[in-house]
C-alpha cells in the first residue's frame, strides 16, 4: 500500500487522515499535515450528486386540481339526484351507466365528494346537465385567471355561453 500523499510505501499499519476534505490513506510522515481522522470501515459517503440530481419536473395539473379550480353549480347535488329519478334511474343503474361505484354517486349526489373532472364530465354527459360554472374546460385559461381582466376572447366565449343557455 501506498501513502496517497507522498506516494511513499507504507510500512506497517496506515493512517487515516482527512487532508483538504479528502479521505486519504497515508504514512506516518504524512499524517502530521491532519489530525481529523477518518473510519476505514465505515462505507463511503455517497457521491452527493447523486441526490441531488433528482428531478424536479413541474407537476402536470391533475383532474383533481382542475376540478378545485372549477365551481361547482349551487344544488348540485340535488340537481344530479332530480335529474336521475325524473330519467327514471336508480343511483345503481346510474353508477353502472357511469361504471362507477354506487358510494361515489350517493356521495356526489350528497355533495360530500371531491369528484374528479371525468367524473363531472360524464355525469353532465349522461344527465344532460351543467353541474360546473364554466361550461366547458377544455382550455383552462379562463379558471387561471378567473378575477384577471376579460379578453375580447373570453367575452365572444361568455356570450355563446349565454346564447347556448337560452336555446336550452
Ligand atoms: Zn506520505
Amino acid at each position: 500500500m501506498r501513502c496517497e500523499v507522498c506516494g511513499r510505501e507504507i510500512f506497517g499499519q496506515p493512517y487515516y487522515r482527512v487532508i483538504e476534505g479528502g479521505r486519504m490513506t497515508v504514512c506516518g510522515g504524512c499524517a502530521q499535515f491532519s489530525n481529523q481522522e477518518w473510519d476505514p470501515r465505515k462505507p463511503k459517503a455517497q457521491p452527493m450528486r447523486r441526490r441531488s440530481a433528482a428531478s424536479t419536473r413541474p407537476r402536470r395539473r391533475s383532474d383533481i386540481e382542475v376540478a378545485e379550480a372549477t365551481e361547482l353549480v349551487e344544488n348540485y347535488g340535488e340537481l344530479i339526484r332530480k335529474t336521475r329519478q325524473r330519467k327514471g334511474m336508480t343511483v345503481e343503474d346510474f353508477a353502472k351507466k357511469l361504471s362507477e361505484k354506487e358510494s361515489v354517486i350517493k356521495n356526489f349526489e350528497k355533495e360530500q365528494l371531491n369528484p374528479t373532472m371525468t367524473l363531472i364530465r360524464k355525469v353532465q354527459r349522461e344527465l344532460g346537465i351543467t353541474l360546473i360554472e364554466e361550461a366547458e374546460v377544455g382550455t383552462g385559461a379562463v379558471l387561471t385567471r378567473p378575477m384577471g381582466p376579460r379578453t375580447l376572447g373570453d367575452m365572444l366565449k361568455l356570450k355563446t355561453k349565454e346564447e347556448d343557455e337560452e336555446e336550452g
